[in-house]
């Protein structure tokens, strides 16, 4: 007898098997737009699910490596990727993942459409999405700075479609001193005989370490302490003959994931460097890049969600358990559609913040809306990267012994999607973030509960207006809270800020999948977004109880 082979789990096309994209797009760009995008969406679709996803496979164990030393002694620090990693940044640039929001051939709608493009990309890539992340966001910095010689020098190279002309950039910011805190970096610039700064100091966390250039953060000589003593600088990291300019990749990381990504510790030593704009304020002079990256985060971690829930669902129909396939087991569908709710509600809110982003860019916004947006980076990051972290979860434990196998490939998913939450500000940290665009933008929570209560009111199927109630009543709820924290004072506010956050970004994610839910289905005949909507609403959206940080005071003592 031939013994048992379980067949493996396969993908289509991943633009035309995603109705979540696919239907969103069609609510959201015009339909001449839609028409004029939707051959590069296909294009590259196919490629996700299809030659990428096998090369993706096929390179699962390569790693990138660090040459320190030539054979005759010469520090050469070389960093080498993987033979995916190079298709990947051909693709990028080829397929224009920068490129499109600049080249801008749709105004503010270019945006999503570059969203669009970076969610069907970052699963076959092994996180490349992290370079780019950074190269686009180094994009918006420096157009942002003024800083017309970088912009005419280095930004063409940012959003080019040639590859032989694609630059990426990092960002070095953490150094061992502080992530979090970057007030605290010792990195310190200095301007030599002729008047050229450089810089001299460690860089604890540099990722993608292999980009052309990066922007960076560093005290001029003389500056105050803290965070607006902290210049930005940019960087060209090699010389023309291609040897790196006074920069030391001291090792690169052991990681847990995005083991494809050479994540390097770095000494400056007395690297050559430019002023991006002025000698202080680097820390609100980056906040750009951290605004563009933190986008990426949340599409990222869409698309990590929605890889693993097309292999868990094709799984499930060809895993046969009990006499029948795990797709007819009803307790298996549904913890693939409590999976699925969870997936599209994260879609919607990164999604829609992409759309934000689009109207900043084209001066088409209002103030509200701006404000909105200014809570919604950090919100919306640290909701959808929490969501990625316990759907990959979800979806190991949905191949059984075969998710926690590495040749199978499933358990990066879960590795890479743990990155979410940590890098581009941790949850906490974020959450602190968005308390103070509270405090600082009067108008942001109003905008929220304005666009919340917009959402309610498009409602007109009984079942979404009893899910988006819970929507309304988690803002109502946070808004009261917010307010009676403020009076308690500051320890309050802070220990509440997570869970306020998390509120703030489940209502809306809900809000906005019940608007998509009831046009889905008004104009496609199509139940399934209300399905996920009712779902999402019993998932837990007001997460915020009444504790305080005297009762974590004493949990914090164990003896
Ligand atoms: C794979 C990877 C790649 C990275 N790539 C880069 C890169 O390219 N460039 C770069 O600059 N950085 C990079 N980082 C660093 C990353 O951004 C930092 O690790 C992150 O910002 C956290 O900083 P930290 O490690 O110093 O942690 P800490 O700041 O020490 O934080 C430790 C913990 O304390 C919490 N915490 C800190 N302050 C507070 C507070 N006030 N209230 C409540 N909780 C708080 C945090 O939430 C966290 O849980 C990378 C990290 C990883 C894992």
């Amino acid at each position: 007898m031939m013994p048992f082979n379980q067949p493996s789990p396969t993908l289509g096309n991943q633009y035309r098997d995603d109705r979540v994209l696919r239907s969103y797009l069609a609510r959201s760009l015009p339909p001449e737009v839609l028409k004029s995008v939707e051959p590069s969406l296909v294009e590259l679709g196919d490629f996700a699910g299809g030659l990428l996803y096998e090369m993706q496979l096929a390179d699962r164990l390569n790693e990138p490596s660090l040459t320190q030393w030539s054979a005759w002694g010469e520090r050469i620090d070389r960093i080498e990727v993987s033979p995916l990693w190079r298709t990947a940044e051909r693709i990028a640039a080829e397929h224009g993942l920068v490129a499109t929001a600049y080249e801008r051939a749709h105004g503010r709608f270019s945006r999503v459409h570059q969203c669009a493009l970076a969610y069907l990309f970052t699963a076959s890539t092994d996180i490349y999405s992290c370079p780019l992340a950074m190269t686009d966001g180094a994009a918006r910095t420096l157009l942002n700075s003024g800083n017309q010689s970088l912009i005419e020098r280095v930004v063409p190279h940012f959003v080019t479609r040639d590859p032989s002309q694609f630059w990426t950039s990092g960002q070095w910011m953490t150094e061992a001193t502080g992530g979090s805190d970057v007030g605290l970096s010792e990195t310190i610039a200095r301007q030599d005989e002729a008047g050229a700064w450089r810089l001299y100091g460690r860089k604890w966390f540099t990722s993608a370490t292999t980009a052309q250039v990066a922007l960076t953060l560093a005290r001029p000589e003389g500056n105050t302490a803290g965070g607006r003593g902290l210049a930005l600088f940019f960087v060209q990291t090699r010389d023309e003959q291609g040897r790196l300019r006074n920069i030391c990749v001291n090792r690169l990381k052991n990681k847990l994931g995005t083991r494809k990504v050479p994540t390097a510790e770095l000494t400056l030593d007395g690297t050559p460097a430019e002023l991006v704009k002025g000698t202080t304020e680097g820390v609100r002079n980056i906040a750009p890049m951290l605004n563009c990256t933190r986008l990426w985060n949340g599409i990222s971690a869409v698309a990590l969600m929605r890889r693993g829930l097309a292999l868990a669902r094709d799984y499930a129909r060809k895993r046969f358990a009990f006499g029948a396939a795990l797709a007819a087991q009803p307790l298996h569908l549904d913890t693939l559609a409590n999976m699925q709710a969870e997936m599209e509600g994260a879609f919607h809110i990164a999604f829609y913040v992409a759309e934000l982003v689009g109207r900043e860019e084209t001066g088409e916004i209002e103030e509200a809306p701006r404000q909105l947006l200014r809570l919604l980076t950090p919100v919306m990051k640290l909701t959808t990267a929490k969501q990625a972290v316990l759907v990959a979860s979800e979806t190991l434990e949905a191949f059984g012994g075969a998710g926690y196998v590495e040749d199978t490939g499933l358990p990066m998913l879960l590795r890479d999607s743990q990155v979410l939450p940590i890098w581009e500000g941790t949850t906490n940290v974020l959450a602190l973030d968005a308390l103070r665009v509270l405090a600082r933008e009067g108008g942001a929570f109003a905008a929220l509960k304005a666009e919340v209560q917009g959402c309610a009111g498009e409602a007109r199927d009984e079942q979404l207006v009893q899910a988006v109630r819970l929507a309304t009543e988690a803002v109502a709820h946070a808004e009261t809270w917010l307010a009676e924290a403020t009076k308690e004072g500051q320890p309050m506010l802070e220990a509440g800020a997570r869970r306020l956050a998390q509120t703030l970004g489940r209502a809306l994610s809900l809000a906005l999948l019940v608007r998509h839910a009831q046009w889905s289905l008004d104009y496609e005949q199509d139940a399934r977004a209300a399905a996920a909507a009712k779902r999402y609403a019993q998932a837990g959206i007001d997460l915020i109880v009444p504790v305080g940080p005297d009762d974590a005071l004493a949990l914090m003592n164990d003896r």
